[in-house]
């Protein structure tokens, strides 16, 4: 069976490849499907905003979908930026300096932090099931690493004792949010 994985972000497709295929489960993207579709995400929680990605696409496909709603939680900034992170470092120009100031932000404050994903999966029936994972860690005082993408070089994994910028991928797509999450959507898969 093929899934498409409902997201346009290059690097979060590449993990989901790498997770998938020593399982033997087949993956799409939105591209490969021809589909342009940009969902809107006005949702106000990871698993709303992680259904209205799933609904947009899966309205254009006979195929399951599977999408990620994702980010940082800061505990001291009260879970900035959240269901933001995107838009934040968008509008900061980019990770690189939105990674610079979240370290500022943080300047004399405790630097517990998490990422978290939840996963949406529509089935063939057109049935919806969610998954979430979490990880915990701490936010770093200068990024460390080129690898992983996003807030990845100053978030320091507490379960992978390393910082996710300087991780391989094997470690990342062990310990990761993204794979908390998807390690629960593959027990589901099995038990079917
Ligand atoms: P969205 O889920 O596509 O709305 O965006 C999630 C945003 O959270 C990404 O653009 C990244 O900035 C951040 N993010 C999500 N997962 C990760 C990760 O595994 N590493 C680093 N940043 C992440």
């Amino acid at each position: 069976m093929k899934i498409l994985i409902a997201t346009n972000n290059n690097h979060k497709l590449k993990e989901y490849a790498e997770m998938f295929t020593p399982l033997g489960i087949e993956i799409t993207s939105p591209k490969q499907e021809g589909l342009d579709i940009d969902p809107l995400e006005n949702g106000k929680t990871f698993e709303e905003n992680s259904l209205l990605k799933a609904q947009s696409f899966k309205e254009h496909t006979s195929l399951p979908v599977l999408s990620d709603d994702s980010g940082l939680s800061i505990d001291a900034l009260d879970g900035f930026p959240g269901i933001y992170s995107a838009r934040f470092a968008s509008e900061q120009g980019g990770n690189k300096i939105a990674n610079e100031r979240i370290i500022e932000l943080l300047k004399n404050k405790k630097k517990n932090a998490s990422f978290f994903c939840v996963i949406t999966y529509i089935d063939e029936n057109n049935k919806i099931h969610q998954f979430k994972g979490e990880c915990k860690g701490e936010i770093l005082d200068k990024p460390e690493g080129e690898n992983g993408f996003g807030y990845d070089p100053i978030f320091y994994s507490f379960e992978a004792k390393t910082c996710f910028g300087t991780a391989s991928e094997d470690v990342k797509n062990k310990y990761s949010h993204r794979a908390k999450a998807l390690e629960k959507f593959i027990e589901y898969f099995k038990s079917k």
